[in-house]
Parts: structure tokens; sequence; C-alpha cells
């Protein structure tokens, strides 16, 4: 197929030892090449391709996640970046059983990343949360701060991880007025006691920014670039393996 799946470790703010990482699609046109997600996923989205897409991802990352055992640690979460849209429709439950199904659930921990546009979407996406809950499976608010920010849904909705939003992180060092809108996310997920993500790392600076207020997971260009499935052994065996031993 056309479509492979890149993986961006996530790495541990303490340990400094990836926890896990994200699946990122790939497309590769014959004629136009590699053609970025930001400009097929909205598409597929608008055209009713998006389910039989995510269906394919979960495939490939189940298949994937098989042939990483050897190298990554048991407990280590897989995301996979969710449609909003897809989650509303009555064949979700049905998709991810089979998707649980092909997954090596023993070693790794499922991790649905889910925008806040779909915690504001009329109805269900409660229950929705819920079961994806008791199904063992983890969820993540990506892009934190740039949707429509409803606080109020933060409190209501058991969420594990909020990812804030590369934007946030680009600012720090900056002399803008987002730093200050940073800051008050940051305390405002450790009061509501949710685990943070922050994406988009580019830099030693904002790393250290980020660690000095307790961001407990960062991800980034500055720790790794995302990997095809060969890679990503590589980068286990030299940054995992290679330290225990
Ligand atoms: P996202 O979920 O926010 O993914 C993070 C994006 O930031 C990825 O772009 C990643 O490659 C990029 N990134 C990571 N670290 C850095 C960094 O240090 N600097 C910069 N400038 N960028 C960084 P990518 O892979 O192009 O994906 C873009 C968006 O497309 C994703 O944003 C997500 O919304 C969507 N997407 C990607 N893969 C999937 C998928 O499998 N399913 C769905 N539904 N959407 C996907
Ligand atoms: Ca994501
Ligand atoms: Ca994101």
């Amino acid at each position: 197929g056309q479509f492979f799946l890149v993986y961006q470790p996530v790495i541990h703010s303490e340990t400094q030892l990836p926890g896990g990482f994200e699946a990122l699609i790939r497309w590769k046109h014959p004629k136009l090449g590699l053609v970025p997600p930001d400009e097929f996923i909205p598409y597929c989205e608008s055209e009713g391709l998006i389910v039989r897409l995510t269906q394919h991802i979960m495939e490939l990352a189940a298949q994937d996640a098989h042939r990483l055992i050897d190298v990554v640690p048991k407990g280590t979460k897989l995301g996979l970046n969710i449609s909003p849209l897809h989650m509303t429709l009555d064949s979700f439950k049905a998709d991810v059983r089979h998707f649980l199904d092909l997954m090596p659930t023993e070693h790794f921990i499922p991790l649905f990343e889910i925008t806040e546009r779909s915690m504001v979407q009329d109805g269900g996406a409660e229950k929705i949360f819920d079961w994806l809950h008791d199904c063992g499976i983890e969820l993540a608010i990506d892009d934190f701060g740039t949707g429509h920010s409803a606080l109020i849904y933060l409190q209501r909705y058991k969420i594990d991880y909020l990812k804030i939003d590369r934007g946030f992180v680009n600012s720090i060092g900056l002399e803008t007025v987002t730093a200050p809108v940073l800051d008050a996310v940051l305390e405002l997920a450790q009061k509501l006691k949710l685990q943070i993500v922050a994406e988009g790392i580019e830099t030693e600076e904002q790393a250290e920014y980020l660690r000095q207020r307790h961001v407990d997971y960062l991800q980034g260009y500055l720790f790794c670039r995302p990997l095809p499935l060969e890679q990503l052994r590589d980068y286990y065996q030299q940054h995992v393996n290679g330290k225990l031993v």
C-alpha cells in the first residue's frame, strides 16, 4: 500500500526514557510524492473516507506493534490519532474492538489522541470516553488550547493526558502574550490531576522551561523525528536496551 505509519517517541521528563510513541500517517502518492497528513486528513473527513482510513491505520499499527515487542518495554503506550467524527458513528465501537483483537494488548497500552472538538460535540462523548477506558484505552486531548477550549469538559470527562499544542511551545522564550496563557494551562492541568504532554519541542530552552514546570512528557524534533518502523526499532535498541545493559 501507499500508506504507512511513522512513529515519534514521547519522552518521560524525569527518566528521559520513551514512555511510548505516537503513530503518524504518511501517504506516498505515485505522482505527488509524500503528501502531508494536514492536507489529506481534512479531505478524508469531508468526503466520508476517514473511517476506512482509520481502520487501515489501526491494522497497520497493530501489525507494526507485533514487530516491536522484542525491542520495546512492556507497558509502552502506542498513541493513535482518532478523528472526532469517527467517534460519533455507530461503527466506532466495532472498529475499536477489531483493533484490540489485533493488538498485542498484553504488551502495549493503546492511547487515543482526540482533539478538543470531540468534547464539545453534542451527546455521547462522555459515554464513549468511559467505554474506551473500560476497554483499557487511555485518552489524550490533542492540540489543547487551539480549539473550542471548553474547560468545563476537562473536569467532567475522564481524560488521562492533555497534549499542549505546538503553538504554545513555540512561544517559549519569545516576548509574547502566550507565555502566561501556557503557564495557566499547565497549572490548570496539574490541578485537575491530568498528565501533561508538550509537543513540538525543538530547542533545549523549551525543554528546560517545560521540565521546570513539571510537564510529564516531552515530544519533538529535539528528541526524535517521527521514524519508520525499522528506525524505531534501532532507536529502542540504542536509547533503551543499550542503556539497560
Ligand atoms: P498532531 O496530531 O498534532 O501531530 C503532531 C505533528 O507535529 C506531526 O505532524 C509531527 O510530525 C509534528 N512534529 C512533531 N515534532 C515536531 C517538532 O519538533 N517541530 C515541528 N515543527 N513539528 C513537529 P504530521 O505527522 O505532519 O501530522 C500533522 C497532523 O495530521 C497531526 O497533528 C494530526 O492532526 C494529523 N494526523 C497525522 N497522522 C494521523 C492519523 O494517523 N490519523 C489522523 N486522524 N490524523 C493524523
Ligand atoms: Ca496527535
Ligand atoms: Ca497535536
